[in-house]
Formats: structure tokens, sequence, C-alpha cells
């Protein structure tokens, strides 16, 4: 299996709870290995080109609004098949059908307030990785 790359927000509500910690500790010890990292307070443009592809979603507004309300974690996270690998540790957008030991049944509040993001695919990897790192802030 080839080492890949996806990209991680840890979010507003997780950040909030001081469970930034907590969070990393699941993905590393999911064989994902944190090769950039970085807090920022997204500003409402950057989240709304973030999630653009939602735009027409009834939830849009409030995702949003959510993701700027409080400080994000945005990191580039390293692994055997990254993407899925990270994918498979959060666990269903909606909590309730999240499996054990994942992060969104362990940590998340709602199908809103979740905790994590992870890249779908490579392509979008790709895309999300740019969205927020320049090439020289990842540390392989
Ligand atoms: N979301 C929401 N309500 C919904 C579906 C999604 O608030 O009914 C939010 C939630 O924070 C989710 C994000 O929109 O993580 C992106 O949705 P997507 O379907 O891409 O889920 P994900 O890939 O994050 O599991």
């Amino acid at each position: 299996m080839a080492v890949t790359r996806t990209f991680s927000i840890i979010k507003p509500d997780a950040t909030r709870r001081n469970l930034t910690g907590a969070v990393t500790k699941k993905l590393e010890e999911a064989g994902l290995r944190v090769v950039a990292s970085k807090r920022i307070h997204m500003t409402r443009e950057q989240a709304e080109g973030f999630y653009a592809v939602h735009k027409d979603r009834p939830f849009f507004g409030e995702l949003v609004e959510f993701m700027i309300s409080e400080p994000v974690v945005v990191q580039v996270l390293e692994g055997e098949d990254a993407v899925k690998r990270n994918r498979d540790i959060m666990g269903a957008t909606n909590p309730a059908e999240a499996e054990e030991g994942t992060i969104r049944k362990e940590y998340a509040l709602s199908i809103g307030e979740n905790s994590v993001h992870g890249s779908d695919s490579d392509e979008n990897a790709k895309t999300e990785i740019a969205f927020f790192f320049d090439e020289d802030e990842i540390v392989g």
C-alpha cells in the first residue's frame, strides 16, 4: 500500500473542549503521522470557499457559522492509504451512526458539530492541503 497524504481539520467543537491532543492521539494510533499542523481562526471567506461544494445544501449557512465560531487545527496527515485510514478512524458523519472507537463516536456532539473533517479522495486531499498549506510548511 502506498504512503499518501490527507487533510484533516479538528473542528471548533473539539478545540473548544480542549480535545486537540485527544483527537490527534486517535489519528496517530491509527497509523497516521502529522506532517503539518497549525491552529487558525478561519475567515468566513475561507470557510465558504472550503465548503463551496455544499453551498446549495440546507446546512451550508450553519456549517459556515460553526466553522468560524472558534479556532480550528488544520493538519496534513501521512500514512499508508491515508485518506481511507483517516475516514475509518473519523467514523460516520452522524455520530449516532459512528462505530465504537471512532473519533466521532467518542467526541462528536451532533451531525454538524462532529469534531473532525477528513478528505474523501486523494484528489480532494491535494486540493484541500493546497487550500491551507504551502508545500514548505509540510515536513514529512
Ligand atoms: N453537515 C451538517 N448536516 C448534515 C450533513 C453534514 O451539518 O446533514 C456538516 C458536517 O459538519 C459534515 C460537513 O457538513 O462533517 C460535511 O458534510 P459531508 O457530507 O461531506 O460529511 P463528512 O465528509 O464530513 O463526513
